[in-house]
């Protein structure tokens, strides 16, 4: 069967500040990937072969982030200043669309990019001149009301929807009911409840989830990355290298693990010169520099740090990034102090910090056959390579 495709414009409205997801831009003007998730958002709607018009409502303050956000698209039209209000944006986006006096228009959240073709078609095609939709998931996990910490009472879950969007609506019959609304009202489902028309629910999707917090950006990159799909799978190696010099002391920390000798290492944190090494590798297959660069050794704040802190820096970069790190291996070069004896014990102190088996970490030891400064025994040296994949 050929599939339908139901005409109509579209009305997303990304007038809000919202910083709760972090990184200082207001959450439709951060990037997901290589564009903003604005830039995702249109493009979704604009993959539906019915979408006839997109018409965006922005904060007043956003007029230059839009214009360097959006793509280019001829249904496109200029964008409209959104109000106090969510309630006040989408008047304006409406007024804005009304000398097109579409037959449908559909009511989209700008934060979220992930809407499919087919929840756009769900809800155009459940629309009539006198009833609404909007797409939403069944409530499938129990629900308790708690107060104060304690479970108090359960609650049914029969017949309760999550509410998704783009909500759906006759295009004429909106425009009034939000011309009359007034007061406090949830959304433009209420608004239309209030105006009197029948609202259906259609299936959403899980997928279709709106970009709120830190972790709904990290989710939104594995997601991206999932799409590719296999054949566009992202592999990257780095590697890094690192020396430190002897100095007096009694001991040497070597991949988080503590060793007796006769020397320490000398540097401004505890000279960890193979965690060093791992954590430049992490840093170079993400090309976001090395650990000079997150920590200069001018600052005073990492005299003596551990160097858990930077791998774990390295790591926190490869999550936001959507990539999971897949391999470590580490080869650690000296005469002396006798690397093998402590070498599972290495595997899984980075391999706990990681947060991956043991399995995919080797650490390794060479000597130099007497040879140049660690033949000499006049410092450590270490190289690690890294591999990430695209979660
Ligand atoms: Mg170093």
């Amino acid at each position: 069967m050929k599939p339908q495709h139901t005409e109509f414009s579209a009305l997303i409205v990304a007038a809000g500040r919202g910083s709760r997801a972090g990184g200082g831009l207001p959450k439709q003007y951060r990037r997901l990937g290589s564009e903003p998730v604005l830039a995702w958002t249109i493009r979704a709607l604009a993959a539906h072969p019915g979408c006839t018009a997109i018409q965006v409502v922005i904060h007043p303050e956003d007029a230059e982030l839009y214009a360097t956000s959006v793509p280019d698209d001829t249904r496109l039209l200029p964008p409209v200043m959104g109000g106090e209000t969510r309630r006040d944006s989408v008047l304006a986006g409406l007024e804005a669309l009304a000398e097109q006096a579409p037959e449908r228009v559909l009511i989209h959240d700008a934060a979220r990019p992930f809407v499919t073709v087919e929840v756009i078609e769900r809800v155009a095609a459940a629309l009539a001149p006198d009833r609404a939709a909007f797409p939403a998931l069944p409530i499938v996990d129990a629900l308790w009301r708690a107060e104060e910490g304690l479970v108090a009472a359960p609650q049914p879950r029969e017949n309760l929807w999550r509410a998704q969007t783009p909500q759906g609506f006759p295009f004429a019959p909106i425009l009034a009911a939000h011309r009359a609304a007034s007061g406090d009202v949830p959304d433009d489902v209420a608004i239309a409840r209030s105006a009197g028309m029948a609202v259906a629910v259609v299936m959403g999707d899980g997928n279709n989830f709106k970009i709120t917090l830190p972790s709904d950006f990290d989710r939104a990159e594995r997601l991206l990355q999932q799409e590719k799909g296999p054949s566009q799978m992202d592999v990257r190696t780095g590697n890094g290298y690192d020396v430190h010099r002897f100095a007096p002391g009694d001991g040497v920390v070597l991949c988080g693990v503590k060793i007796p000798h006769t020397a320490a290492l000398k540097g401004h944190s505890d000279a960890d010169v193979a965690m060093h090494a791992i954590t430049d590798a992490i840093f170079g297959a993400l090309a976001e520099g090395d650990i000079g660069q997150w920590f200069p050794p001018s600052e005073p704040e990492w005299k003596g740090a551990d160097s858990s802190i930077f791998l774990l820096k390295a790591i926190e970069r490869v999550a936001a990034r959507g990539f999971t790190l897949t391999h470590v291996d580490c080869t650690i070069i000296c005469e002396r102090p006798k690397i093998g004896p402590h070498a599972q014990a290495m595997r899984a102190r980075i391999a706990e910090l990681c947060g991956i088996e043991a399995g995919r970490v080797s650490v390794k030891a060479t000597t130099s056959e007497r040879l140049g400064f660690t033949g000499r025994e006049e410092g450590i040296a270490a190289q690690a390579t890294a591999t990430l994949v695209s979660a």
